[in-house]
C-alpha cells in the first residue's frame, strides 16, 4: 500500500509484563528511590490492595474509596491523605476508575504513578484524563497524566468476572478499531491496532470455559496493553463520542455501553473505510470471512454479551436525546455524521438488533 507521511509520537513508559510480575514492585520502587507508596483501590479490591502492601517494606498507606468517573470531591480526599502521610508516589492497582483516580493525583502533585491494571479498560497507556465534577464529566490529555510504569502481572486478572473480561475485552477492541480509521493514524499505531485485536478476538471467547487459563488470561491482557497504547496514541471518533455521551447522559454502565455500540459504529463508518482498512480487521476476526462487521457480531454472539442498551435502563424516548447530542459538537469521524442515520444506529443498538 502507498505511504502517507504521518506523525508518531511515543509514549513514553515503562511495561512490566508477565504472570508474577507484582513481585517486581519492590525493585521498581527502589530503582526510582521510593519508598513511602499511597495504594488506591476500590472499595471490592481492598484484599489486592493488601496483597501489593504485603510485598513492600514501608508504604504510606492505603487509600480504598476510588470511584467510577473520577470525582473531584474523592480526589481531595485522597490529595489530603497523600499530604498527611507524605507519601512520595501513588499505586494504583484496579481498573480505570482506580488509575484515574492516580492520575488526577499525580498530576496535581507531580508524585510518580505507578500502576498495576486488573482490567483491559488501558486508561495506564494514555495521557488522558477525564473527571467529574459536580456531575459534569470534562477531559484533558497531557504528557505528565501518562503514568511511568505499568505491572501487568496476568496472575491479577484471574479474578476479573468473565462478564467483565468480555466487555472491557470488547472495550480495548473498540479502542484500536478506531485506531484503524484514525484522521491522526500511523503504520506503527495500525501494527499495534492489529495485533491487539488479533490477541483479544482469539482469547475472549475461551475465557467463557476457561477463567483461569493463564496463558488465555496472557493473550487478553497483552492485547489490552496494545490497544491502550493505540487509545493513548491517536484520536478516537464515532464509536467513543457515541459512548461517552451515552454513558454520561443516560447514566450507563461504561464498558458494557461499548461492547454494544462497536459494531454498529463500525457498520456506519463502514462505507467511508478504505478496502485495506476492512479487509486488515476482517482478517484478525475469526469466523469474519472477509466481512468485519460480520465477525465483530460473531465475537459478541461467541461471548454471548448483552446487545441491547435498554437492557441497561436506557428508555426509548432517550433514543432521539442521544442523537441530538451525538451531532451536537462535530469531531473527526471517516464517514459525515447525519443526525436520521446515527438515530438509526443509537435506536439499534438500544433495541438489541444486530449490526448491519
Ligand atoms: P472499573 O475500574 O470501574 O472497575 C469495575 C469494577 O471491577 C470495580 O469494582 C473494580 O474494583 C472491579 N475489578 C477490577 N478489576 C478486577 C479484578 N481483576 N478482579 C475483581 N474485580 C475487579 O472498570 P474499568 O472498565 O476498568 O474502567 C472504567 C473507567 O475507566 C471509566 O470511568 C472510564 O471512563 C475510564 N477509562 C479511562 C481511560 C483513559 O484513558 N483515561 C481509558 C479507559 C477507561
Amino acid at each position: 500500500a502507498k505511504m502517507h507521511p504521518f506523525t508518531y509520537t511515543a509514549n513514553p513508559s515503562r511495561v512490566i509484563f508477565g504472570a508474577g510480575t507484582l513481585s517486581q514492585l519492590p525493585a521498581e520502587l527502589a530503582r526510582q528511590n521510593l519508598s513511602s507508596p499511597l495504594i488506591l483501590c476500590t472499595p471490592q479490591q481492598t484484599s489486592q490492595a493488601s496483597d501489593v502492601a504485603a510485598l513492600l517494606p514501608s508504604t504510606a498507606g492505603t487509600f480504598s474509596k476510588a470511584t467510577m468517573h473520577t470525582p473531584t470531591h474523592i480526589t481531595d480526599e485522597a490529595l489530603a491523605v497523600a499530604r498527611d502521610t507524605s507519601a512520595d508516589s501513588i499505586i494504583s492497582i484496579g481498573g480505570g476508575s482506580t488509575i484515574g483516580l492516580g492520575k488526577a493525583i499525580s498530576i496535581r502533585t507531580g508524585l510518580p504513578h505507578i500502576c498495576i491494571p486488573t482490567t483491559y479498560a488501558g486508561s495506564e497507556m494514555t495521557p488522558i484524563l477525564g473527571e467529574t465534577a459536580d456531575g459534569v464529566k470534562t477531559t484533558r490529555s497531557d504528557p505528565k497524566i501518562l503514568p511511568g510504569t505499568v505491572i501487568y502481572d496476568v496472575n491479577l486478572t484471574l479474578t476479573l468476572p468473565v462478564s467483565m473480561s468480555f466487555t472491557s475485552g470488547v472495550n480495548a477492541i473498540a479502542h484500536s478499531v478506531e485506531a484503524l480509521y484514525s484522521t491522526t493514524t500511523n503504520p506503527i499505531i495500525n501494527l499495534l491496532a492489529l495485533e491487539g485485536i488479533r490477541a483479544l478476538a482469539a482469547a475472549l471467547p475461551k475465557l467463557k470455559k476457561d477463567p483461569q487459563n493463564v496463558d488465555v488470561r496472557s493473550d487478553a491482557l497483552y492485547g489490552a496493553w496494545l490497544c491502550g497504547s493505540c487509545l493513548g496514541s491517536v484520536g478516537m471518533a464515532l464509536h467513543h463520542k457515541l459512548c461517552h455521551t451515552l454513558g454520561g447522559s443516560f447514566n450507563l454502565p461504561h464498558a458494557e455501553v461499548h461492547t454494544i455500540v462497536l459494531p454498529h459504529a463500525l457498520a456506519y463508518n463502514a462505507p467511508a473505510l478504505t478496502k485495506e482498512v476492512l479487509d486488515s480487521l476482517a482478517a484478525v476476526l475469526p469466523g469474519s470471512e472477509g466481512d468485519a462487521v460480520k465477525g465483530l457480531n460473531l465475537l459478541l454472539e461467541k461471548m454471548g454479551v448483552e446487545r441491547a442498551l435498554k437492557a441497561y435502563g436506557m428508555k426509548e424516548e432517550d433514543v432521539d436525546k442521544a442523537a441530538d447530542l451525538a451531532v451536537a459538537k462535530p469531531y473527526p469521524n471517516p464517514r459525515k455524521i447525519e443526525r436520521a442515520e446515527i438515530k438509526e444506529v443509537i435506536r439499534r443498538a438500544w433495541a438489541g438488533e444486530p449490526a448491519s
